[in-house]
């Protein structure tokens, strides 16, 4: 059965940074595990591989964080082999064995938060609001996957069948897993796929994004002392063009958990479906261009905190980010109002001042693209309100947030990853052809509803084809085990990180059907 509420489980906790004293004892932790020595290096079969090191960049400041050696062909092809070997004696394991070394790795990890505190923040330009909450995510992930191996893929279940005769159902790995994953939860989202792979059966291929090798790498390190073997977890950091490519067309492989933009969901679909060898398995995880409807019932100060939250945390760097506020026109001036005065209280700049609530964009090309979209706009007379409290170090890549007005909601075209948002207005008595405009972008992560009135938000809710509805709050920030999250549409395959579904898409199911 499904195990939808495990009462042995808890969230970790993470910190009250509200707490007098807290904020200030952390960074001091944080910079007391700082290190200057760190290298990424490919881990092949428990061991790192030379190369040429290349240095990884603070977004922020352009400060080098460490060093990263991207793996080569001959180390993907090795690592491959390696997995291939190891993983029918990872599956046999069982359940319980996978589980037991997960959460080793979720108590080191919070033994050692620090030191992935500081390299959230240093490496992918996080805040330390942020940085806790990734760290606490991908503890809970650890756990969350940990106690579904223990419960599904311990032992098989039994299935009914005539007199005489026993038939059993069980779970087992699929085989090499390539686990592909994104830099803006370059610990939570790398840990939830890998350890999800794992907890599976599956051996397992991480490639971490290009711009956050470190933390993975960390990640890696961890999981490994933790007691999964060697030949059944192994580290290729590199570019998707290269390193990617070369897995993503392996022969071998039997999976694919990715998390990125919608075009190379695409592009890795057609490299597995042009290979020779298995039909393998695609789990996606891609884009959003979520909505926030606000009708005329909707408190505007419980609006305006939700919406900059969801708009502009992590500098817009999420998925499932606001991008398109949908304004009932009776209360749009006022409430465009007001939420343009809460965007201007943002401070935006370096995380490492303690009073940063935007960050950076995570590299150079990023920020060119935003920035040119947002000069566009500009030049189209439509950028309405933007936040004016910057302090920007030199050598950093900065956008402050902006709201950019629009004529009407189907103008919004595509994802912007970064802190944009666009607002448009609607009329009343015109909410289902708003939604039916939401829904047709073809995108389906996040939606959020603000209304007084329950059955408007139920009747949202039930129209809306997303992954992810947020009803008065904001609509960021998905709990493991509570709100498991993912899209649909051009947002992604399923099944939801974080939810009882997750983990059966990555194994194989066997049925045993025994003469007695
Ligand atoms: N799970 C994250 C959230 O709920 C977003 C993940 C992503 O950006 O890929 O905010």
């Amino acid at each position: 059965g499904l195990h939808l509420f495990d009462p042995a489980r808890r969230n970790s906790r993470g910190y009250d940074l509200g707490d007098p004293g807290v904020p200030e004892a952390l960074m001091a932790a944080i910079g007391a595990a700082r290190r200057g020595d760190l290298v990424a290096a490919p881990i092949v079969g428990g061991a790192a591989r030379e190369g040429r090191p290349e240095p990884v960049r603070n977004p922020a400041t352009g400060a080098t964080v460490g060093q990263v050696i991207e793996a080569d062909a001959a180390a993907v092809d090795v690592a491959v082999a390696t997995a291939r070997a190891a993983q029918r004696d990872w599956s046999l394991a069982g359940g319980a064995f996978r589980a037991e070394r997960l959460e080793r790795a979720a108590d080191l990890l919070e033994e050692r938060d620090a030191f992935f505190l500081g390299l959230a923040m240093d490496e992918a330009g996080k805040t330390l609001a942020d940085a806790i909450a990734e760290v606490r995510e991908a503890t809970d992930f650890l756990r969350y996957y940990a106690a579904q191996a223990r419960a599904d893929f311990a032992h098989p279940v039994a299935l009914p069948g005539p007199t005489g005769e026993r038939n059993e159902l069980m779970l087992e790995g699929k085989g090499v897993f390539a686990c592909i994953s994104p830099w803006n939860f370059p610990l939570a989202i790398f840990l939830g796929q890998v350890s999800a792979a794992l907890a599976a059966g599956n051996a397992v291929l991480a490639k971490p994004a290009e711009q956050t090798p470190l933390i993975a790498h960390a990640a890696v390190a961890l999981l490994l002392e933790a007691g999964v073997p060697g030949d059944v977890l192994h580290y290729l950091p590199g570019r998707g063009e290269t390193v990617g490519a070369a897995l993503t067309g392996h022969p071998d492989l039997l999976g694919v958990a990715f998390t990125g933009s919608t075009e190379v969901a695409r592009m890795i679909n057609r490299g597995l479906a042009g290979r020779d060898g298995p039909i393998a398995t695609l789990i996606a995880e891609t884009g959003g261009a979520n909505a926030m409807i606000v009708d005329s019932t909707a408190l505007p100060e419980q609006v305006a905190r939700d919406a900059v939250a969801s708009a502009f945390q992590s500098a817009g760097q999420r998925c499932s980010a606001l991008r398109l506020l949908c304004v009932q026109e009776d209360v749009a001036e006022t409430m465009i109002a007001i939420v343009a005065g809460a965007m201007a209280e943002l401070n935006v700049g370096d995380p490492a001042i303690l009073s940063t609530d935007v960050g950076p964009i995570i590299d150079a090309e990023a920020q060119a693209n935003i920035a040119a979209y947002v000069a566009e706009a500009r030049s189209a007379g439509r950028v309405i309100a933007e936040a004016a409290r910057t302090v920007l170090p030199d050598g950093g890549t900065f956008v402050p947030p902006v709201m950019i007005q629009l004529d009407h909601v189907t103008d919004l075209k595509r994802e912007i990853f970064g802190p944009v948002l666009h607002v448009a207005t609607w009329k009343g008595g015109e909410l289902d052809a708003l939604i039916d405009a939401i829904n047709a972008s073809g995108y389906g992560l996040t939606l959020g509803i603000h209304t007084r009135i329950d059955a408007v938000a139920a009747h949202v809710a039930a129209r809306a084809q997303v992954g992810n509805v947020y009803v008065n709050r904001n609509q960021i920030g998905a709990i493991v085990g509570s709100q498991p999250f993912g899209g649909r549409g051009l947002s992604g395959t399923g099944p939801k990180a974080g939810g009882p579904h997750y983990l059966h898409r990555f194994a194989e199911e066997k049925s045993i059907s025994t003469d007695i």
